[in-house]
């Protein structure tokens, strides 16, 4: 398929904001893909390699000002220009390849095939990182090459898609839509959703849609790919979750730890956060207690990993651990400072699927195969009652350990991977907290001028599927993190405008605040009053949504 047909649609795409235009635009890209539907699909999301496979081009916008500036013959200051005039480096792209066509004759013209060819290239190039500087290079001028064959707008969405950038406007939703609209006259949405659930791929979803709705109801869980979470809902009772889960239910302890899913196939370890990112290498201890304590050769487990002070063994917060899940060095001296130990909650799977079968069954065969050891494997507590005095001392007992709370789950559920649904509940005491993306930030004035100082915060709006606007914060930071901030940020950076800048929603805080006030002055409608600052959340790749900030301004007054 020509790419250029693609970007036509990406173009219609960003000229509506309206949904169900967007899933027919997608819908007929969709019919009209053939061969390379899957290719097409997987480019709609952003990036052309799925989720599960942990692949990406490690490209950030001030490298990609070099390659549009190597691939047009443009120099660097001119391709800053164009990105400040326009605001956007994708506009900026597409001018200096407008400029660039003038002079040419005539261009070839680009498949889909041979740009995804091109990114996968790159991304292999940059898993193998090979010697930083010379891997730099070479990937720069293998994307130089992309952008000098594109067509204007060809140019601008490829470099949309080089910086992870793309925003269409397209979320899972919207394509899970597309596909039915695509090939099953607007039904079965539910099914590709549940595919899509245990896949995390919508290519190798599309490809069955295009086969047939028994080929979609096919796609399973495979074990060694990471499936999504499922997520728990918020109850301010004890009475209240119990509603929501039924009565007798299991009561297990809440840990501050970071959620872990991991695969043992054929004896072989992996471990997956929740973002799906495989992080094997930087947890060995939690692989040596899997492997010494679990006895199944084939099994996926959901369990948190809660980090302990190895001279008292008293629990460490996730704040601190989560350090662990970015370190690519000095692995073994994180792991004797900050060691894991592996609490199972879980079972999704034992030499078969086992996440339609009830949670008292999947945790009766996890008590069977785990082995508990202090300090290495030790089940979740866990507790089966119908009486809230008992779940009451139990919550008791878990804040005063030192834990989060406590979780209420549904004896007769299945496990559904990727939803709030109310088979889990989450039960803490604390104000609700928010889990917002650093959307943009200003350069600070005197003393701390190189830094990025006032932060502003966004909410994902789910059904516009983008962020938007609900607060500033500039207090709650040490001096150390407003550097470490300020580095973090510098590669995100999209746009700036004076000493304001945005940046892509890639770093998601937790913030505490006084209390959420409507507002004209920000775009999701909403104020925090008095943001602080409480932890980042590595571990979290979406902020909490515009309709749940509502939900909360609502339960407020
Ligand atoms: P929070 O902000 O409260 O940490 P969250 O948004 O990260 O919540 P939720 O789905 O709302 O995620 O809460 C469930 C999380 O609680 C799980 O992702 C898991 O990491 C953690 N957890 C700790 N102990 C347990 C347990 N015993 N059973 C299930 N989840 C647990």
């Amino acid at each position: 398929m020509k790419y250029s047909r693609v970007t036509e649609a990406f173009e219609e795409l960003e000229e509506t904001q309206k949904n169900l235009e967007k899933t027919s635009i997608l819908a007929k890209l969709f019919q009209e893909s053939e061969d390379e539907l899957e290719e097409v699909v997987l480019l709609t999301t952003g990036t052309p390699f799925p989720a599960w496979k942990n692949m990406d081009l490690g490209v950030s916008s001030k490298t990609l000002v070099k390659i549009i500036s190597k691939a047009t013959g443009r120099t660097e200051d001119e391709v800053e220009q164009a990105w400040k005039e326009k605001g956007d480096l994708g506009l900026a792209a597409e001018k200096m390849v407008e400029k660039k066509t003038q002079q040419r004759l005539f261009t070839g013209e680009l498949t889909v095939e041979k740009v995804v060819d091109r990114l996968e290239k790159v991304a292999e190039m940059e898993a193998s990182g090979i010697s930083q500087s010379v891997d730099q290079d070479k990937k720069q001028k293998e994307l130089a090459e992309l952008i000098s064959s594109a067509e204007p707008r060809e140019a601008r969405y490829t470099a949309r898609i080089i910086i992870n950038n793309l925003r269409l406007g397209v979320g899972e939703g919207t394509i899970r839509d597309a596909l039915a609209e695509a090939f099953f006259d607007g039904e079965h949405a539910e099914d590709i959703q549940k595919a899509y659930d245990f896949t995390n791929d919508f290519g190798e979803v599309a490809e069955a849609c295009k086969e047939g709705l028994e080929s979609v109801e096919e796609l399973e869980l495979v074990l060694g790919r990471p499936i999504k979470s499922m997520l728990a809902k918020k109850v301010e009772t004890i009475e209240e979750g119990f509603e929501e889960v039924g009565k007798p239910a299991a009561i297990d302890y809440k840990y501050d730890g970071m959620r872990a899913q991991i695969h043992v196939v054929d004896g072989d370890v992996t471990v997956f956060t929740r973002r799906l990112e495989n992080v094997t290498e930087q947890f060995p201890d939690a692989v040596k207690a899997v492997e010494e304590n679990i006895n199944a050769d084939n099994c996926i487990i959901d369990t948190e990993l809660v980090g302990y002070d190895p001279e008292d063994g008293g629990m460490i917060p996730f704040q601190k651990l989560s350090k662990r899940i970015k370190r690519k060095y000095e692995i073994q001296k994180l792991k004797k400072e900050i060691p894991v130990e592996v609490r199972p909650f879980d079972l999704i799977y034992l030499d078969e699927p086992i996440l339609e079968r009830p949670y008292s069954k999947r945790w009766k065969k996890l008590e069977e195969i785990v082995e508990e050891e202090k300090e290495s494997v030790r089940l979740a507590d866990h507790r089966e009652t119908s009486n809230e005095e008992e779940v009451s001392e139990m919550q008791q007992q878990s804040l005063s350990d030192g834990h989060e709370g406590i979780m209420m789950k549904s004896l007769e559920s299945e496990y559904r991977p990727g939803n709030r649904v109310g088979y889990m509940v989450k039960l803490k005491p604390v104000m609700e907290t928010l889990d917002l993306a650093i959307v943009g930030a200003k350069w600070s004035e005197g003393r701390r001028s190189d830094w990025l100082g006032r932060l502003f915060l966004g909410c994902y709006d789910e059904e516009k599927d983008e962020y938007k606007e609900v607060g500033k914060m500039a207090t709650g930071l040490t001096d150390e993190q407003f550097q470490e901030i300020t580095g973090k940020l510098k590669p995100l950076i999209t746009e700036e405008d004076g000493r304001k800048v945005e940046v892509r929603p890639e770093i998601i805080v937790e913030a505490e605040y006084e209390e959420i006030q409507k507002s004209p002055n920000y775009s999701s409608g909403y104020a925090l009053r008095f943001p602080r600052m409480k932890r980042f959340r590595e571990d979290k790749e979406q902020a909490d949504t515009l309709q749940r900030i509502k939900k909360l301004y609502q339960d407020q007054s």
